[in-house]
């Protein structure tokens, strides 16, 4: 777990597109921040520079007390889940959540232990030798969070996560992440175009546009303004 900041950051594009425009942002450990806003507003930009996915134009990004500016993703702690599961088709649903796992050479046997806590906490066991395509849209998505979880990081990632699935199961899954993270503690940012998802969700609510911060408060703060 750790306290996420971020100070002025910026970025633009090659080709001259200035996505995010100078955004500071605290997130308080533990803290779950949703970064809302419509299409285009940087919220993308935003996480994956979080994530070491995009170079940082200017401005820091710190994950507790250490800048992560010039840190490869791996480096970073961070787990990221995203919209298209990106889950491995030819692995078994064990494989893909081992899959990090076995990539850091962590023993089989804590491998074995941790994937199998994973897949209790989100009711994927009867699945786990089955391939990606022989499960639903949300059993996919249980095993990509499956896949966050089991590598026990400080930091979750999560890029709209629940915007392929239909709208019952997004109900459902919404659910099942906030208690999940009551339940794991864990420092989350997640970006969302949908201000339902955002105000159930998040302990602290950034509105974006334009690539900047436009409000951030509570859910009942931001929502309640005229
Ligand atoms: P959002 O996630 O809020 O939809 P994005 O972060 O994806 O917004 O995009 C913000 C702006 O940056 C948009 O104008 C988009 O077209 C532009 N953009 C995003 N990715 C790139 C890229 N790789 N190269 C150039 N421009 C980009
Ligand atoms: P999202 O809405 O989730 O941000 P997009 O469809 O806008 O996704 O973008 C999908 C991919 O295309 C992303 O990797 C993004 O960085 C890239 N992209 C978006 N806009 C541009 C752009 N103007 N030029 C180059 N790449 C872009």
């Amino acid at each position: 777990m750790a306290v996420v900041t971020l100070k002025d950051v910026r970025k633009v594009y090659a080709g001259g597109v200035e996505a995010v425009k100078g955004v500071s942002i605290d997130i308080p450990d533990g803290g779950f921040c949703v970064l809302v806003g419509p299409s285009g507003c940087g919220k993308s930009t935003l996480l994956r520079m979080v994530a070491g996915l995009e170079t940082i134009s200017s401005g820091e990004v710190a994950i507790g007390d250490r800048v992560v500016n010039d840190i490869e993703p791996a480096e970073r702690d961070i787990a990221m889940v995203f919209q298209n599961y990106a889950l491995y088709p030819h692995m078994s649903v064990y494989d893909n959540i081992a899959y990090g796992l076995r990539n850091r050479k962590t023993p089989k046997d804590e491998i074995d232990r941790r994937v199998q806590e994973a897949a209790r906490i989100l009711a994927i066991e009867p699945f786990l030798q089955r391939k990606p395509r022989a499960l639903s849209g949300g059993q996919r998505q249980r095993v990509a969070m499956g896949r966050a979880i089991v590598r026990k990081p400080q930091v979750f990632l999560f890029d709209e996560p629940l915007s392929n699935l239909d709208a019952k199961l997004r109900v459902q899954m919404r659910v099942e992440i906030k208690k999940l993270q009551r339940a794991l503690g864990v420092t989350s940012i997640y970006v969302t175009h949908d201000q339902v998802e955002a105000m159930t969700l998040s302990d602290k609510l950034v509105v974006m546009s334009g690539g900047q911060v436009e409000q951030v408060g509570t859910p009942t703060e931001v929502y309640r303004r005229p």
